[in-house]
């Protein structure tokens, strides 16, 4: 059985204070929650003293990206090491936001999976399409494409290792969510292909999940879906309210 996967992209927001004023809060209200693995990606200047905080908590702290060098002169950057010593055990690769504004290609997006597997850090690469690739009919090919260029030949990556977030580049901070059937069946295809690349038994240990406008009002019916394993929320996310109640719907779909 795959363990939901809830985790909070909170992106270029929270100071230091602010992220621990969030976890304190956010803890106690989670601390009941133990069938899903809950994950905080912050900014990679609140990161250890988040990690610090919920050190005695299941609470997992991610990075937002890495480079996938060990070290050496690359300003600006941070290594997968530099992420797990600050007390990461998770990265976001991948992100549209990335791919759009910095010009992320798949290529590199290979090397930091690679990276990040190198150091045992768990990778959630993030694949999506467009509006205008979906409205072209291109979301599968789109898919394919990144899943392709991004995993092959990765074979030491295990399935615990990996989680793939499918976020239609559209519904994006924009409101507008993938239908409970749009997700689905994108969450198919990206199994049925993982299985492709990885084998069968890997694609169906790996858990596949959905980014993209989540809020506590539509997570019940994404999170049902057979191939959604839970959500990768950023707006959502801000509050440590509204994304408890993500945490705690995404716990009651499993109960
Ligand atoms: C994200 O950026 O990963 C994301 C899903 O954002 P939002 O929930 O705001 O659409």
């Amino acid at each position: 059985m795959r363990v939901p996967f809830v985790a909070a992209n909170w992106k270029m927001n929270k100071t230091v204070h602010e992220a621990l004023a969030y976890v304190e809060e956010l803890r106690e209200k989670v601390s009941d929650f133990n069938e899903v693995e809950i994950v905080i990606a912050p900014p990679f200047t609140a990161l250890h003293a988040v990690a610090s905080s919920l050190a005695d908590t299941r609470i997992g702290v991610s990075g937002q990206d890495l480079h996938w060098k060990p070290k050496g002169a690359f300003t600006g950057e941070i290594s997968a090491n530099m992420l797990k010593e600050a007390g990461a055990k998770y990265v976001i690769i991948g992100h549209s936001e990335r791919r759009h504004l910095f010009d992320e290609s798949n290529e590199s997006v290979k090397s930091k999976i690679q990276a990040a597997s190198d150091v045992e850090l768990i990778s959630i690469l993030c694949v999506g399409e467009t509006l205008a690739e979906r409205e072209a009919k291109q979301t599968f090919e789109i898919l394919n494409k990144q899943l392709t260029e991004g995993l092959t030949g990765l074979h030491t990556l295990k399935s615990d290792r990996l989680i793939v977030a499918y976020e239609p580049i559209w519904a994006i901070g924009t409101g507008y969510n993938a239908t409970p059937e749009q997700a689905q069946a994108a969450h198919a295809y990206i199994r049925s292909h993982l299985a492709k690349i990885l084998g069968e038994v890997y694609a169906e240990n790996c858990r596949i999940i959905y980014g993209g406008s989540v809020k506590p009002t539509n997570v019940d019916k994404l999170c049902v879906q057979v191939d959604v394993d839970g959500s990768l929320v950023g707006g959502s996310s801000l509050e440590a309210n509204s994304f408890a109640e993500i945490v705690a719907r995404s716990h009651s779909a499993t109960v």
